[in-house]
């Protein structure tokens, strides 16, 4: 069952973490646009977007794409430069892409999510891309608000490694495979227990989530270390293969609308669950995927190696009555 999705979508996805980590190296200050929402989009972005759309078209035709990228910014004049740039990269792909085929296969990924569809983070993490750190490229497949099939690439994980593939197809266990080809193992969520030999992970970015609260639920937990922080759904990645047992994203309150996005959380979330570890929100509830392109009824996010989840649900709801 869904084989193929997962052998086309590994293939995909290993191909844009391949080009994502070159276009990294060699990224120049001119490379990045800023979008409506005032947030960075790299050439890197558009380009994996366009590859990995345009091999899950060819295997999968009608299944709609839910991604996070569109070419309107690429289409302005003042970004030519920057669309040369995508054009070079792909070519090497195919030498038959041109500027108007770019565009299409990026914008396939315009599709409302409905049914069976897949939903694309083509580089998840940009900022830690500019910084020359942590992003991952995560693709999964959605059935009737379920995800079924996570794929994730971490292509500086661990660092200087050349990456790591993780995949999860429901009921079949979590999975990690080096990016340069080798075995795939299965992951396992840490069995860990007591808290103070913990690791906490989170965002970078602080506007991303609520570090002072996190800070406060690592010291009720008698963590000893402080939250580690790291962009992207590679923290989803260091959860399912047990480098830690917490991963925490309270909503920041700068920002009480902000709704997290599918694509941001998909993937990343059934690996974790196949490792053996639980995800929710952080009121405990379940992670909905049937309410369009956010998790609307859902706030913030905890993934955790299971045994520590109850009590991190706890203390959230400790803090929340003001204890
Ligand atoms: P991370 O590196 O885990 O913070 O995840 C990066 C993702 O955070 C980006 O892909 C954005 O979609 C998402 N993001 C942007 N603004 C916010 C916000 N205010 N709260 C939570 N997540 C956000
Ligand atoms: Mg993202």
């Amino acid at each position: 069952m869904l084989q193929k999705e997962k052998e086309i979508g590994l293939r995909a996805v290993g191909a844009a973490m391949a080009m994502a980590a070159a276009i990294q190296k060699e990224m120049t200050g001119s490379d990045t646009l800023t979008k409506s929402d005032r947030s960075p989009v790299t050439i890197a972005d558009f380009a994996a977007q366009a590859l990995i759309c345009r091999a899950l078209g060819a295997h999968f035709p009608g299944v709609p794409i839910v991604g996070e990228e569109d070419s309107q910014a690429l289409r302005l004049p003042e970004n030519r430069e920057i669309f040369a740039r995508i054009v070079r990269y792909l070519k090497h792909y195919d030498p038959a892409l041109d500027e108007k085929l770019i565009c299409d296969l990026i914008d396939m990924g315009g599709d409302r999510p409905d049914g069976t569809f897949w939903t694309l983070d083509p580089i998840d993490g940009t900022k830690g891309f500019l910084r020359g750190e942590q992003f991952a490229i995560a693709l999964a497949l959605i059935q009737d608000g379920r995800v079924v099939l996570g794929i994730l690439g971490c292509p500086n994980l661990p660092a200087g490694s050349g990456g790591t593939l993780f995949w999860a197809i429901r009921g079949m266990g979590g999975w990690q495979i080096p990016a340069k080809g080798g075995i795939a193992a299965r992951v396992h969520a840490s069995a860990r227990t007591e808290t103070p030999q913990m690791k906490f992970v989170e965002s970078y970015e602080s506007s991303h989530s609520d570090k002072h609260t996190q800070l406060e639920i690592s010291r009720r937990l008698n963590i000893s270390s402080p939250p580690e922080q790291m962009d992207s759904q590679v923290k989803y990645g260091i959860v399912a293969s047990g480098l830690a047992e917490i991963y925490l994203r309270i909503p920041n309150p700068a920002t009480p609308d902000y709704r997290e996005k599918i694509w941001d959380h998909a993937a990343g979330s059934l690996i974790v669950e196949e490792a053996g570890g639980r995800v929710s929100d952080i009121e405990g509830k379940p992670l909905d995927f049937a309410k369009g392109k956010t998790l609307a009824d859902n706030r913030g996010i905890l993934a955790t190696n299971g045994a520590v989840h109850g009590r991190v649900l706890e203390i959230i709801a400790e803090l929340a009555k003001g204890k």
